[in-house]
C-alpha cells in the first residue's frame, strides 16, 4: 500500500495519465503552481460543483445564487483589510536573491536553500499576495485592480442588490463559485496550494445574537455534506483556530481538515466573520447596509455573517486521495479510484467483448443509448477485456457493460460493478435506468 509522498506521487501521474490533471502550459516548462483539468478533471471539478450548487442553492429556499466578476472596484480591497493586511512576511537572500516565508524552517536554520550561503537572508518584509494589474490603458496608480484573492466579497458589495431583488429575509445565504488568485509564496502539493483556484462559498446573513448558533448549523451541514461524497469519516475533523490564528475579521473559526497523504490540513472553513465586511464596506462606500426588519421596521442592524468557504480544488484532491485503492485481485494488481458514482466523469464503459459477431454493433447502440440519454458513457473495444476494465478502473468509471455472446440471443449485457466486482445481467432497455438509478 502506497502512502505519504509515494502515494501523491501516483496520484499526480495517474491524473496525467488518465487525463485528470495536466500542469499547466507544459510544453513550455510549466507555470508556476497553475494546473490544467484535462477532459476527466473537468467532469470531475463540474460534478463537484453541482453537488454542492444544488445542496446549497437547488434544495434550500433560504440561499440565493450570484456570479460575481473577478475585478472589482479597488477600493474594496482597501475595505475589506486586504490590501494592509493580506501580507505574508519574507526574506531574501542577498547572495541568491530568492525569497523565502520568513517562518520556513530553513530561514531558521539561516541557510540559503537555494544556493546554500549562511546568514545570508535580509530583515523581513512584508509582501501582498494579491496579483495586481491596471484598468484600461493607462498604468497609473488610479487605474489600479487586483486579481480578487477570495470571491466572498462579491457577494457582501452586492448583498442589498440581492435583498432587494429577490424575497429573502434574514436569515438567509447568498452562494458564489467562481476563480481566486493568491501570490502565494510557497504553492506545492500538487493542487493542494496553487496561484490561481476556484472556490464555492456561501455567506449565511443573520441576526447578531444569533451568529453562534447559526455557525454550529453550518459546521454540521457542511461536515455532513462532505461525507455524502464518500469521504472516509476517520479521515475527516474539525480543527477549531486559537486565538492567535484567527483572522482579522473573525470571532470563532473552524477548519474541515482531512488527513492528506502529506498530513491533516483544510480544505473548508466555516467562519463568524461578525458585522466586520459589512460595516467597513459601508464606512468606505457610504452606502447604508444595514438591515431593516420587515415586522419591526424599528429594528434595523447590521447583519452577521457566517461564511463556509472551500476551495473546488482542494475537495477535488480530497475526493482523489480518499478514492486512491492499490488492491490484488486474484493474484493481479489492480489501480482503482473508487469514486463516488455521483461524481464520476464516465459513469459507463461499454465494451464488445470481441470485434466480431455483430458484438461492436450492439455495443455501439448501447453506447449511443446511454449518450443520448446524457449519461456520460467511454466505448472501448482495444485490448484484452481485462485491461479494459483496468483502465476504467483507474479512471474511476463505476459500471462496464460488456456485450458477449448471451446479448446476441437475449439482449442483455454483463453489467460490472467497479469496487465489488459483482456481475450481473440487465436488459439492454433497462441500461439507462439501471445506470441512472444507480449514480444518484
Ligand atoms: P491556507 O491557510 O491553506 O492558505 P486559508 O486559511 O488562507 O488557507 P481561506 O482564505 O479560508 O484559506 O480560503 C478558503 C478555502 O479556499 C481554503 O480552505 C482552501 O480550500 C481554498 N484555498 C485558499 N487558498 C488556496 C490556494 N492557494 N490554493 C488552493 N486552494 C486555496
Amino acid at each position: 500500500m502506497a502512502d505519504g509522498s509515494d502515494l501523491m506521487d501516483k496520484l499526480v501521474s495517474l491524473c496525467k495519465r488518465r487525463g485528470y490533471v495536466f500542469q499547466s502550459s507544459e510544453i513550455y516548462g510549466g507555470a508556476g503552481s497553475v494546473w490544467d483539468y484535462g477532459p476527466l478533471g473537468v467532469e470531475l471539478k463540474n460534478n463537484i460543483k453541482a453537488a454542492w450548487w444544488r445542496a446549497l442553492v437547488h434544495e434550500r429556499e433560504d440561499i440565493e445564487g450570484i456570479d460575481a466578476a473577478i475585478l472589482m472596484h479597488a477600493r474594496v480591497w482597501e475595505a475589506s483589510g486586504h490590501v494592509a493586511g493580506f501580507v505574508d512576511p519574507l526574506v531574501e537572500c542577498r547572495v541568491c536573491h530568492r525569497r523565502f516565508r520568513a517562518d520556513a524552517p530553513e530561514v531558521a536554520k539561516q541557510v540559503c536553500p537555494v544556493c546554500g550561503s549562511k546568514d545570508s537572508f535580509t530583515e523581513p518584509r512584508l509582501f501582498n499576495l494579491m496579483f495586481k494589474t491596471f484598468m484600461g490603458p493607462v498604468e497609473d496608480e488610479a487605474s489600479v485592480v487586483y486579481l480578487r484573492p477570495e470571491t466572498a466579497q462579491g457577494i457582501y458589495v452586492n448583498f442589498q442588490n440581492v435583498l432587494s431583488s429577490s424575497r429573502q429575509r434574514i436569515p438567509f445565504g447568498i452562494a458564489q463559485i467562481g476563480k481566486a488568485f493568491r501570490n502565494e509564496i510557497t504553492p506545492g502539493n500538487f493542487i493542494f496550494r496553487t496561484r490561481e483556484f476556484e472556490q464555492m462559498e456561501m455567506q449565511f446573513f443573520v441576526e447578531p445574537g444569533t451568529d453562534e448558533q447559526w455557525l454550529e448549523h453550518w459546521k454540521a451541514e457542511r461536515m455532513q455534506w462532505v461525507q455524502s461524497l464518500g469521504i472516509q469519516p476517520a479521515r475527516l475533523r474539525f480543527h477549531e483556530h486559537e486565538s492567535g490564528e484567527l483572522a482579522h475579521y473573525a470571532k470563532r473559526a473552524f477548519d474541515i481538515q482531512y488527513e492528506f497523504p502529506f498530513g491533516w490540513q483544510e480544505f473548508e472553513g466555516i467562519h463568524n466573520r461578525t458585522d466586520f465586511d459589512l460595516k467597513r464596506h459601508q464606512d468606505y462606500s457610504g452606502k447604508k447596509l444595514e438591515y431593516v426588519d420587515p415586522v419591526n421596521r424599528d429594528k434595523r442592524y447590521i447583519p452577521y455573517i457566517i461564511e463556509t468557504s472551500a476551495g473546488v480544488d482542494r475537495t477535488l484532491l480530497v475526493v482523489l486521495a480518499d478514492a486512491y485503492r492499490e488492491e490484488v485481485i486474484e493474484g493481479e494488481p489492480r489501480v482503482v479510484l473508487a469514486l463516488h458514482p455521483r461524481l464520476a466523469p464516465i459513469k459507463a464503459a461499454v465494451f464488445p467483448l470481441v470485434n466480431k459477431d455483430g458484438m461492436p454493433e450492439v455495443a455501439g447502440r448501447v453506447h449511443q443509448l446511454l449518450r443520448h440519454a446524457a449519461v456520460p458513457s467511454f466505448y472501448d473495444d482495444s485490448g484484452s477485456i481485462g485491461r479494459r476494465y483496468r483502465r476504467q478502473d483507474e479512471a474511476g468509471t463505476p459500471f462496464a457493460l460488456t456485450i458477449d455472446g448471451q446479448t446476441l440471443q437475449d439482449e442483455t449485457v454483463t453489467v460490472r460493478e467497479r469496487d465489488s466486482l459483482r456481475q450481473e445481467r440487465v436488459g439492454i432497455g433497462r441500461v439507462v435506468d439501471y445506470v441512472r438509478g444507480r449514480i444518484g
